[in-house]
């Protein structure tokens, strides 16, 4: 279809800064951030449909029963899932959609919608990796922990990537960013004109 909106898979490690880029890219009022649904608590000041949609595990499984989820996975002890509805009705009314998700998400949104277009955020390195996740100040050491050693694990999937894009100064990882959408945008398959 080719007017629909185009989607966006952004990820790469939690504290790489794939929040701050997307939180830059939705000025853009053609541009949509999906919310995505997960088990897990509420941090800091996050609020229910703001950041995510906080379910219970129940009503998770149930929405997962009901094919409502594009993409789900486990991440963590959690779930965490993108919602299918708000996606295919943005996109329907032709505005590009951003998922910020993990690499197995990722996976599968590739299988479901072949032309999405993946991009990975990478942190300049390990040690400022940590330093970000334990700046946010409401993360637990234990979580700190996990998430840098799932960090490691998921930094070599960066390959599977159509874009990689380092997040060193966030001014130039967003308009790195944004100049993928707008190359992506103009490509020849998806043109309006009849080429
Ligand atoms: P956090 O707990 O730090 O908010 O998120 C943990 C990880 O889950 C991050 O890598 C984040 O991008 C990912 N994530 C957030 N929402 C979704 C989703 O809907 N699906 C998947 N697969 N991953 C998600």
């Amino acid at each position: 279809m080719k007017n629909n909106g185009l989607l966006f898979v952004i990820s790469g490690p939690a504290g790489a800064g794939k929040g701050s880029v997307a939180a830059e890219l939705v000025k853009d009022d053609n541009i949509c951030l999906s919310v995505s649904a997960t088990t897990r608590a509420p941090r800091g000041k996050e609020k229910n449909g703001v950041e995510y949609y906080f379910y219970e595990r129940e009503q998770f499984e149930k929405m997962i029963a009901e094919n409502g989820f594009i993409e789900y996975a486990q991440y963590l002890e959690n779930y965490y899932g993108t919602p299918k509805k708000p996606v295919d009705d943005w996109r329907r009314e032709g505005k590009d959609v951003i998922l910020e998700i993990e690499v197995q998400g990722c996976e599968i949104v590739k299988k479901s919608v072949p032309d999405c277009v993946s991009i990975f955020i990478m942190p300049p390195s390990m040690e400022i990796l940590e330093k970000r996740l334990r700046g946010r100040g409401t993360e637990t050491e234990e979580n700190v922990l996990k998430r840098m050693k799932r960090a490691q694990e998921e930094l070599p999937l960066a390959k599977n990537y159509d874009y990689v894009v380092v997040n060193d100064v966030l001014e130039n990882c967003v308009e790195n960013v944004r100049t993928i959408i707008k190359a992506e945008k103009l490509r020849s398959q998806r043109s309006c004109f009849d080429i």
